[in-house]
């Protein structure tokens, strides 16, 4: 009896220690989700702001570059005129104005985009499996299937582990947005990784609306947009960061209905070739690899 009674509260206390750690585990695992959704959610906000940066200082420039050079050809003009010497203090003022105004916007700029990637040596497969995860909630909310390929064997990249994860994010957002309008089972974004000459490649595909028939070169421009509440930086963004990875991105029709978005990332060889002088360089690469080996794997 006295045994009977030993082992049921032992039960039960195994039982209920079972239960805290697994609340406990629960508990960390959130704990880390919130903190790469937070990291993500910074990246974004810096992204978002360098690319509206970008943009504004190519529009904006192109008109102020016309007002200098249409100010010096006035002031060519007028250089033979003795009567037009209070014409001239204008036409400084005008000048010394449209300078001002570019040297604040080419600041704005700089400062915007100072955000450098970090790099590390990143398992490719890993890191796109974790920005599933992120989205994996927003997916159930809109009934959209996400089905992962995610299988490019020795996938290894160096990169900045939440840009790239940025660039998934943006792809596969915009994806459920493009099938906002498809019948519920047809929801299905495909995600895959793999192996090409020289790197590794993502595809995103999905069964909406297809790239608009207007869209032609612009598809990638910052504030292209054909969504009534779209800001039109989400691809431009993805296209930076893969370019500072050294890689290309690029859009096609899918067959049988929807899009195909295609990114290339180069192999750590590869990106060692194409950028001998850089952080890619072997050397460098080499130290991260051993970094990398003697912290006990890849981030
Ligand atoms: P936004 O999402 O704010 O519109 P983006 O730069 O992410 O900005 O996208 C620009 C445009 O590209 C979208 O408005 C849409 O017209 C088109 N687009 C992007 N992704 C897709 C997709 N998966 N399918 C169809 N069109 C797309």
């Amino acid at each position: 009896m006295i045994l009977i009674a030993i082992i049921v509260v032992l039960l039960q206390v195994l039982t209920v220690t079972a239960f805290l750690w697994q609340r406990r585990c629960r508990r960390l695992a959130e704990e880390e989700a919130a903190r790469r959704l937070a990291d993500l959610a910074r990246a974004g906000r810096f992204a978002l702001a360098g690319e509206l940066s970008a943009s504004i200082a190519h529009e904006v420039g192109q008109p102020l570059g016309a007002i200098l050079s249409n100010a010096a050809a006035a002031g060519m003009m007028f250089d033979n005129c003795p009567e037009t010497g209070e014409l001239h203090l204008i036409l400084a003022d005008i000048r010394r104005d449209a300078l001002r105004a570019n040297q604040v916007v080419q600041g704005l700029r700089t400062l915007l985009q100072k955000h450098l990637p970090t790099l590390a040596m990143l398992d490719l497969n890993a890191t796109f499996h974790e920005s599933l995860n992120l989205i994996s909630l927003e997916a159930r909310r809109r009934r959209v299937i996400i089905e992962p390929h995610l299988t490019a064997a020795n996938a290894r990249v160096l990169g900045d582990r939440v840009q790239l994860q940025q660039v998934l994010l943006n792809l596969a957002i915009n994806a459920m947005d493009a099938m906002d309008d498809t019948p519920a089972p047809d929801r299905v974004i495909s995600v895959s990784t793999r192996v090409v000459r020289h790197g590794y490649e993502l595809v995103v595909s999905d069964r909406g609306h297809g790239i608009p028939a207007d869209a032609g070169e612009r598809l990638f421009d910052s504030l292209y947009t054909t969504k009534p509440y779209g800001m039109g930086l989400g691809l431009s963004i993805v296209r930076t960061i893969v370019e500072v990875h050294g890689g290309r991105v690029s859009a096609a029709s899918r067959e049988g209905g929807g899009s195909v978005f295609t990114v290339l990332l180069p192999s750590v060889e590869q990106q060692a070739r194409a950028r001998p002088d850089s952080e890619y360089r072997p050397s460098a690469i080499a130290s991260m690899s051993h970094q990398v080996a003697t912290q006990g794997g890849i981030p």
